[in-house]
């Protein structure tokens, strides 16, 4: 077995006494983690979890989440990482969807999971973190046995929803981690002596994978931070002396922009990696004239999540370039229905067929560390890659030195401080509702967010609804995230033909909507 669930006594045979988490004023060393999380395994096991298994975690990042993950994995059973920020129907659907047996939650998840009731039938077993979890560590030993777990064996479900209007988790294997943090680890330098700190959701792969696993792997600390309250952050860095953290570029504008920023210390700062959606130059520079490693990363949860990676050097000329591949990494660009090898792109020369034109491009993606495909979802899983490579729905642009630039987005997504929001989703609540007749959602650009949505409403005839009464309903069907911020009434929606909405033109009209 070298599955996720064995890295806590891996780790603990080299450095048992370094720190591996820290809480509040609360330390573990590897040592201990290997050891609570064994008795965790053995409480779950006695609970009746087995290999395959579904355990749940809702709640904000904290050392239960991880100490829930390496149990879970122990036994090779599949960690379902909820997030916090959705609604009470959209946990109840992704609990019954993934056949969660077990569900471990924060006690400030108690409200949201009041809004999920009922909950699935599937779901047996729930610990609250806190006293109840304290004592399933304390008072369970190690199991007798631990299964065989199999790199290929899935470890983790994470949801990211999908143009299809449901959300469908992305099923990653032991390996597809372990490869991605080996890449991670060929580009940031990650060490012993690492303080991270975990701001990034461990629901999301970069949470996971970016900073975090490669940490545990090093045997660094990792510190979980449950909000992201921005000058509480900035404080926290020069206080715990951090050395790195990864995040979004909504992130680092906050935290640039904030009043403590000038003030800040961040002398013990060294790398900052950060991606997830476009970031502006202004907020780049301002990271970078503080003299931290600012490395941007590119890629998405299919794949665990990396797939290019800024060398630290390089950045100051690149600013927001994504830099190059990963080690383990192959990419291409789909063009015309066939598949050519990005131009400038100096990796293995069998990854792919003619060099194509300099033109940005659909990049697709190989590599060990891709996911094989959506938790039950045969059909949408064969779709997601073309001729073996992972269809991104990303145009990159490389450039002759190999550096990449994400240009612009294919797929039907918008990504909203850094949570990705699918029309499709929004559109088909919006649909519930009976006096709704078409609904088409776009994206618009936002100085704060990145982007957020616009709705178009075409109300039914004879119909009669108000905004207020639209946002209400979505409120309680949708995380507030996902929720537009622009619902505009009209008569007509642009349509093609066959009646499928002209999103080109919708998103025209809805630039206006900002000014
Ligand atoms: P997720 O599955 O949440 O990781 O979302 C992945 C998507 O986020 C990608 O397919 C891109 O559309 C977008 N994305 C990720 N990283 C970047 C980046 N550095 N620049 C621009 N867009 C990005
Ligand atoms: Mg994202």
């Amino acid at each position: 077995n070298f599955g996720l669930g064995t890295w806590p006594a891996r780790r603990a045979r080299i450095s048992p006494q370094a720190v591996a988490l820290v809480e509040g004023d609360r330390s573990r060393t590897y040592a201990v983690l290997a050891d609570r999380t064994a008795r965790l395994a053995g409480h779950l096991a006695a609970q009746g979890v087995r290999h395959g298994d579904r355990v749940a975690y809702l709640g904000v990042n904290a050392a239960s989440t991880f100490e829930t993950f390496f149990a879970a994995w122990l036994l090779g059973a599949i960690a379902v990482p909820l997030n916090f920020r959705l609604s009470g129907p959209e946990i109840r659907y992704m609990l019954a969807d993934s056949g969660s047996s077990v569900l471990v939650h924060s006690p400030d998840a108690d409200a949201l999971l009041a809004a999920a009731e009922p909950l699935p039938e599937t779901v047996r077993v729930r610990i609250p973190a806190g006293p109840a979890f304290e004592a399933a560590v304390a008072d369970s030993a190690p199991p007798e046995r631990v299964p065989g777990v199999a790199m290929e064996d899935p470890a983790v479900l994470l949801y990211t929803s999908g143009t299809t209007g449901r959300p469908k988790a992305a099923v990653l294997s032991h390996g597809n981690l372990t490869w991605n943090t080996v890449n991670q680890l060929a580009h940031i330098d990650i060490r012993p002596d690492e303080r991270a700190l975990c701001i990034s959701p461990l629901f999301h792969a970069t949470g996971l994978g970016q900073i975090t696993l490669p940490t545990f792997l090093k045997g660094g600390s990792v510190e979980p931070v449950a909000k992201f309250d921005v000058g509480e952050i900035l404080r926290r860095i020069g206080e715990a002396r951090i050395t790195s953290f990864s995040a979004v570029p909504t992130m680092l504008q906050m935290m640039c922009e904030h009043p403590y920023w000038p003030a800040a210390d961040l002398s013990s700062l060294v790398t900052v990696v950060y991606g997830g959606s476009p970031v502006q130059e202004r907020v780049a520079r301002a990271w970078l004239d503080r003299g931290v490693r600012l490395q941007q990363g590119y890629g998405m949860t299919e794949a665990s999540p990396g797939v290019y990676m800024a060398p630290p050097e390089g950045a100051t000329e690149h600013p927001v370039s994504v830099g190059v591949p990963h080690f383990f990494t192959d990419v291409a660009m789909l063009r015309d229905g066939s598949v050519v090898a990005p131009a400038g792109e100096p990796g293995p020369a069998e990854q792919a067929g003619a060099p194509g034109p300099a033109a940005p491009g659909e990049l697709l993606v190989r590599g060990p560390h891709v996911f094989q495909g959506y938790w039950d979802r045969p059909g949408v899983s064969d779709e997601a890659f073309v001729d073996g490579w992972f269809r991104t729905g990303d145009l990159l642009a490389v450039g002759a030195d190999g550096w990449a630039t994400v240009t612009d987005r294919v797929k039907d997504m918008i990504i909203s401080g850094g949570e990705n929001v699918y029309p499709a989703e929004v559109e088909a609540v919006l649909l519930q509702l009976d006096e709704i007749a078409n609904a088409g959602v776009v994206g618009v650009a936002d100085a704060r967010w990145g982007e957020v949505g616009a709705a178009y409403l075409q109300v039914r005839e004879g119909a009669d609804i108000d905004e207020a009464a639209v946002r209400t309903h979505l409120e309680a069907n949708l995380a507030r995230y996902k929720i537009p911020k622009y619902l505009v009434f009209v008569t007509e929606l642009p349509a093609n033909a066959t009646g499928k909405i002209r999103r080109v033109e919708l998103r025209a009209r809805a630039a206006g909507l900002a000014a």
